[in-house]
């Protein structure tokens, strides 16, 4: 089920990606293309996934995602959370991680994400990974596609036992290979500002779209839920970022529906 949560409050450098379920939706649904998924899922079937519109903040921000994320779960869905700043990473996965034992995460981005604080706040989108690790949420958190890691981030991977795949060391298909159930973390600026450049912090040397669906698609596990972040509408470039974030939730729904064909990997999580 997809989830918007516009919210960019996090944010350390330029605001704007609580814009982006919007937009994602408006490219989702762009008759410039059609509904058909690269593995043969046809997503404009009635029912075959839903659309639950976009949080409204009725409480603190936080507490409101995680009680949205867990009324997700409640439902015997699969959370698709379209960002919003990273920050709200933390806040799912205090929804996901307490329901479902042994989660692994693998999150594709440029930064790790892992400061202990930016700015004097530990709630920032630099800082999910050091508080969902500090809480235990998870059982395993590996990264992909890094490319700007400090020495005190490192030394934050090494405490939290993090598996830091960094940009130069791929492909890694072979590290996404986990069993057990996933969770799937994207920051859009994994990708190389030429493919996307809608993101408040441009890193040249990334991914390229191709390089991300194959390494999604490399993910062999349960899929029991996924965040697409940091994507800035006010960023973007006649739209291009738009319709990569839309491409990838496509592949992604496409992924996960046809895995829960499979009897045995029912869409139910929790009990
Ligand atoms: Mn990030
Ligand atoms: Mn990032």
């Amino acid at each position: 089920m997809l989830l918007g949560i516009p919210f960019d409050a996090n944010s350390s450098f330029l605001r704007g990606a609580a814009g982006a379920p919007a937009a994602i939706r408006s490219a989702f649904h762009s008759s410039a293309g059609n509904y058909w998924t690269e593995s043969g899922v046809d997503l404009g079937t009635k029912g075959i996934f839903l659309d639950g519109g976009d949080l409204q903040f009725s409480s603190e921000a936080f507490s409101s995602i995680e009680q949205s994320v867990n009324e997700v779960l409640d439902r015997g869905l699969r959370p698709i959370c379209l960002g919003g700043d990273h920050s709200i990473t933390f806040p799912i996965l205090q929804a996901v991680g307490k329901r479902v034992p042994g989660v692994t995460i693998i999150h594709f981005d440029a930064h790790p994400d892992l400061y202990d604080e930016l700015d004097g706040n530990r709630m920032s989108h630099a800082c999910p990974f050091a508080r969902i690790m500090e809480e235990g949420l998870v059982n395993k958190l590996i990264q992909v596609g890094i490319r700007t890691a400090t020495g005190p981030q490192r030394e934050q991977a090494k405490k939290f036992g993090v598996e830091m795949i960094e940009m130069w060391k791929l492909p890694a298909f072979a590290k996404m290979k986990v069993a057990g159930p996933m969770y799937i973390s994207f920051d859009m600026d994994v990708l190389d500002p030429a493919f996307a450049p809608g993101i408040s912090h441009r890193e040249p040397g990334g991914m390229s779209v191709r390089e991300a669906l194959a390494h999604l698609n490399a993910i062999e596990g349960d899929i029991v839920g996924v965040d697409l972040v940091e994507f800035n509408p006010a960023q973007d470039v006649s739209n291009i970022t738009a319709l990569v974030a839309a491409k990838l939730v496509k592949e992604l729904l496409g992924k996960m529906i046809a895995g829960s064909c499979n009897a045995e990997r029912q869409a139910r999580v929790g009990n």
